[in-house]
């Protein structure tokens, strides 16, 4: 069990030097320990939300460093304990003696997000907001840091609140019923009930629905270039990320291992493998190239196939495409890439359609003049996001709250099923039950000591 009693110690800035380095104290009665090696005035009687310059010292009354502390008293901290902050030099010898000075006195280091889980436990965050402290510090672009902003901020939460207190009410009126035995009573208006639950069921699907982006804006999207050899990939590549990174090179098969590149449209990332060729090879170290190509195309968003419009003929296209389909995952798109035009402009895109290609999946580009690239990024992008990205519109970003968003779904169905087929109240009641779990789990209202463990442990110490 995590205990709430000793404080808790942790560098909270990167590790190595640094102008200045924070150093995090929590828990009552870290003040006055940080007091008893503080020279220079009574920080124990300083108000909340004070700053104070003045000396560390050790044991032996030597001076560690000149510091500023700052003071946050229980409850307005972030965790709700008393915080202390030392903002001293950014030394690591500096750093490891004042920590190690307040380890000796009775503070001991924090576990990884054990900052954070300490806000939650005492009710400061619940947990879907603790959950967006720490995806608003792995952010790295501008969509998944205004979602993560928000939903730190309360984002879908106490709408689940609300709903679950709801159900709760219900519920409560269902297991009454039960204590009543064999009394034909009821106390739950199953009218209302189902009413309630079209209602929660109805704002769950929307929020189930939006994941879809979500997880597109939290974790990119996976592209896989893939083509013969020769075909223009690592070219059309450099285009797309506009460096010279991939190695062009006008040996067939040289493109052997997988490179991984990222960039940006519209504020979703994009990450990009080049790829070997799909043929077959004799050639052994070709072949692990292809073995890989085969596993990328399957775990990949989208795939842009590369051809050569000299040397491909439709049929040729036709069949290629008819290979890869099949290696598509069940998530996967596909987006044909006519390349090579500026060798004979009179290609007929037409001439290449049929029950596998359209014009919705094939673009022609001239990758080594730049040629028709802005198009292909627009239609990337339309590619994932078949929607206007609106913030004000709650997205769901978190795979576990997606998980437990499709588990209350179905129990909530199961309990509509059960009410409408006339079963037992004491069966509807443990679907209902089970529903109620499921939605707790968002929030953190259920939670267990392995499902915190798997959540904070994925933060960094001092946080
Ligand atoms: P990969 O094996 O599919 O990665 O193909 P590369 O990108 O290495 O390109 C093979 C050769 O085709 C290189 O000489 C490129 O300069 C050339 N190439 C690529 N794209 C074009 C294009 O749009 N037009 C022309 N004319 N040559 C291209």
């Amino acid at each position: 069990m995590t205990n709430l009693n000793d404080i808790i110690i942790a560098l909270a800035t990167p590790p190595g030097v640094g102008a200045i380095a924070v150093i995090r104290l929590s828990g009552n009665g870290c003040i006055d320990l940080v007091n008893s090696f503080f020279a220079t005035k009574n920080l124990s009687e300083e108000k909340s939300h004070t700053i104070h310059f003045g000396k560390i010292i050790d044991e032996n009354k030597k001076t560690l460093d000149e510091v500023l502390v700052s003071i946050f008293r229980n409850p307005t901290s972030y965790t709700k304990e008393d915080v202390i902050e030392i903002s001293c030099h950014g030394s690591q010898y500096i750093i490891q003696h004042i920590i190690n000075l307040f380890l000796r006195n009775g503070a001991r280091i924090a576990k990884q997000g054990e900052f954070t889980l300490r806000a939650f436990l005492n009710g400061q965050l619940d947990l879907s907001q603790a959950e967006a402290v720490a995806d608003l510090i792995s952010s790295d672009n501008e969509k998944n840091h205004e979602l993560a902003l928000k939903q730190m901020r309360g984002g879908f939460s106490n709408e689940i609140k609300n709903l679950r207190q709801e159900l709760i009410d219900f519920g409560a009126l269902l297991e009454l019923e039960l204590d009543f035995g064999e009394e034909d009573v009821e106390f739950a208006d199953r009218k209302k009930l189902e009413e309630l639950i079209e209602k929660i069921k109805g704002y769950i699907y929307s929020l189930i629905q939006s994941f879809q982006l979500g997880n597109v804006i939290k974790s990119g999207v996976a592209t896989a270039i893939v083509g013969k050899p020769n075909a223009g990939k690592s070219t059309l590549l450099n285009a797309l990320i506009n460096e010279d990174r991939a190695i062009v090179s006008e040996i067939a098969g040289t493109t052997r291992d997988t490179i991984e590149e990222v960039f940006n449209i519209n504020g979703i990332q994009f990450r990009l493998t080049d790829t070997a060729g799909l043929r077959d090879s004799q050639d052994i170290i070709e072949k692990i190239g292809i073995e890989k190509t085969k596993q990328k195309i399957e775990a990949s968003n989208i795939v842009i196939y590369v051809f050569d419009v000299i040397t491909t003929s439709p049929n040729e296209l036709i069949s290629e495409v008819n290979v890869l389909r099949q290696q598509l995952g069940i998530n996967s798109k596909i987006l044909l890439v006519a390349n090579k035009m500026d060798l004979n402009p009179y290609t007929k895109p037409e001439s290449y359609f049929s029950d596998f290609v359209n014009s919705e999946n094939l673009i022609t580009t001239s990758a080594i003049n730049n040629m028709n690239i802005e198009y292909l990024k627009e239609k990337l992008f339309l590619m994932v996001v078949d929607q206007e990205i609106s913030l004000d519109k709650t997205i769901v970003t978190n795979a576990r709250h997606y998980d437990a968003l499709t588990k209350s779904y179905e129990a909530l169905n199961a309990t509509l099923h059960g009410l409408n087929s006339g079963i037992t109240g004491d069966f509807i009641a443990m679907d209902v039950r089970r529903a109620l779990h499921f939605l707790g789990e968002i929030t953190g209202e259920i939670s267990s000591e392995d499902l915190l463990d798997s959540i904070f442990s994925r933060f960094c110490i001092g946080k």
